[in-house]
């Protein structure tokens, strides 16, 4: 063991200079990972299933900003397991396969939150569902997000009957698809909306900053960060935002706050287009949509350190370095508004 692997990972993430001594030297966050003891931890085989613990766990299943497909990184999705019962907060392109590494078992999902529709979020929703149908599930399962779920949960199981009139003629099954998958619509508000509740957690929900309000204003679309208190843990997820006043009420005091982030390279260089064609920030484009609407370093940081969370974990990684972007930049903007423990999340890491 060299000298900069006894470094335990909470001395490392303290310090900025570390990580950029890190960064610089080519050890990534993976590797900050490994040496975890604790939050941070690599779930798959060969370890302790997360849900044979007990307790609250994160295991991140997809950590990639926006739709596209590489083999670092699933679009995005994340496990919150509550004394061995999985719940999923998005289904990005990836999330099955990533469960499956995980050793989390797609069957036991019952409830799945979307924060917001875009499809980096809802991609494996059909291949879950269908999945599950197949694998001889009998029990429902609930699909909860903004507006536009109950209508997305309709049409999948659609395309879910095509393969069960086969299967139900040609295998005997007896399991109707559509009476398995019911979508909910979740209010957005600024204060925060019960999403559902079980015995194990509370789920909330408020409005964040994702649509900006000029499209607000011609869309029923909403986008929402969410909650969940276990008996154990709270957990909050941010889904895709800008800085939101929202957000930092909803993660008030919050144990893990898993918050996307843009680094401000990105956010520069889409400026830079939208200046050099000002007619951009008149009209829907992608340059207007990436610059407005996702947090940049500072931005994360700040709503970390106004919300006072124990723990921070960056996702929905957006960089100009695609998904092997290094970590200092991104921390080193975290750092000027939050002092406390900060993760930068890996595809299978568990929290
Ligand atoms: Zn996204
Ligand atoms: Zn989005």
């Amino acid at each position: 063991m060299n000298a900069k692997t006894q470094h335990t990972r909470r001395n490392i993430l303290k310090s900025t200079l570390g990580i950029a001594g890190l960064a610089a030297s080519g050890i990534t966050s993976r590797v900050f990972a490994q040496q975890a003891r604790g939050p941070g931890r690599p779930a798959g085989p060969g370890r302790p299933a997360a849900a044979a613990l007990p307790g609250t766990q994160v295991v991140l299943l997809g950590t990639r900003a926006g739709p596209g497909v590489d083999l670092k990184r699933a679009e995005t999705s994340t496990a919150i397991i509550v004394d061995g019962t999985p719940y999923l907060v998005d289904c990005g392109y990836g999330t099955v396969r990533n469960l499956t590494a995980g050793n989390i078992n797609a069957q036991r999902i019952e409830k799945i939150v979307f924060t917001h529709l875009h499809n980096d979020h809802t991609t494996d929703v059909p291949a879950l569902l269908s999945l599950q149908w197949t694998g001889g599930r009998t029990k429902p399962i609930d699909l909860y997000g903004p507006h536009g779920t109950e209508r997305m949960v309709r049409a999948i199981v659609e395309y879910c009957k095509v393969d069960g009139e086969i299967r139900t003629v040609d295998e005997g099954r007896t399991a109707r698809i559509e009476d398995l998958y019911k979508g909910h619509d979740v209010e957005a508000t600024s204060k925060a909306v019960d999403v559902f509740k079980d015995e194990r957690v509370s789920v909330t929900a408020v409005q964040n900053t994702h649509y900006p309000e000029h499209s607000l204003a011609q869309m029923p679309h909403r986008s929402i960060g969410v909650r969940f208190d276990s008996k154990t843990r709270s957990v909050v997820v941010s889904g895709d935002t800008n800085y939101s006043k929202n957000l930092v009420s909803l993660a008030s005091g919050a144990d893990v706050f898993i918050c996307e982030i843009m680094d401000q390279a990105t956010r520069d260089r889409w400026l830079e287009q939208v200046k050099q064609d000002p007619s951009v920030m008149q009209r829907a484009s992608v340059a207007r949509h990436v610059a407005e609407t996702h947090s940049t370093p500072e931005d994360v940081g700040r709503m970390a350190a106004e919300a006072k969370v124990k723990l921070l974990v960056l996702n929905h990684l957006l960089t100009n370095a695609g998904t092997t972007s290094p970590a200092a930049p991104l921390i080193e903007g975290v750092r000027k508004f939050y002092s406390g423990e900060v993760i930068l999340g890996e595809d299978l890491m568990m929290i």
